[in-house]
């Protein structure tokens, strides 16, 4: 088996733009929270996805809580190490935008996705089609870790490295990695996050990528407008 065979067999198990589509949302009205004000450290990263709300980043209330206790558990199991949220509620502009530029790139790939619903699930894989994605709900989050000079927890990839290297589950990486991001994975599971298997610092609660993974009737998070939220 090549290794592009064997990334297609952990592609099949992923959650799809399909799964995603059909599951129903009914929101619960939770309020929108600033990461600043709520004493949870994060880090914006320079990028291909730019960030969407200034020097700060907005998660729902309950995210906020649950990432609150993440940063606890991964300090007392990673010695001299935390939790690090790198983006959070994304406007769903800015998911447009980066949906367009990998619309772009996948396209312009040799061997293209022949049919809309074979492209839209391949980008689908790298950044969710703009309808059901997690971001703009304020319920997803990216994270990775970092020592307490900054230095990121070897992962085989930096976060937001949008290639199958960073696939949660890629085989051909040290057994430390794999054991660092299933430290990771483990600890967001264990406080009720849902994962995306195909990038190892995506989780997200109450979102539809949650809704399906844990077989819930609906998700409680709809997407929604921030300005209008905040203003
Ligand atoms: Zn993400």
């Amino acid at each position: 088996m090549t290794k592009d065979e064997l990334f297609v067999l952990l592609e099949e198990k992923f959650l799809t733009y399909k799964d995603l589509k059909s599951t129903p949302v009914a929101e619960n009205h939770e309020p929108m929270v600033s990461l600043k004000k709520s004493g949870v450290k994060f880090t914006l990263l320079d990028g291909l996805i730019p960030p969407s709300t200034g020097d700060d980043i907005f998660v729902r209330a309950g995210v906020s809580e649950k990432l609150k206790k993440a940063q606890l558990m991964i300090a007392d199991l990673i010695d001299g190490c935390v939790l690090d949220i790198v983006y959070g509620y994304r406007s769903l502009a800015v998911q447009k935008n980066s949906y367009e530029e990998f619309r772009h790139i996948i396209s312009n790939q040799p061997n293209p996705p022949t049919s809309e619903d074979e492209l839209n699930e391949a980008i689908h894989r790298l950044v969710a089609v703009p309808e059901v994605a997690g971001h703009p709900t304020g319920g997803a989050v990216d994270v990775r870790i970092i020592d307490k000079d900054g230095k990121e927890l070897d992962m085989g990839t930096p976060a937001h490295n949008f290639e199958k290297e960073s696939y949660t589950f890629n085989p051909f990486l040290s057994k430390q990695v794999w054991d660092n991001r299933q430290k990771l994975r483990q600890t967001m599971l264990g406080l009720g996050f849902a994962p995306f298997d195909g990038e190892w610092w995506h989780f997200s609660y109450g979102d539809r990528e949650w809704a399906t993974y844990y077989k819930k009737p609906y998700a409680i998070y709809d997407q929604i407008d921030l300005d209008s939220v905040l203003k």
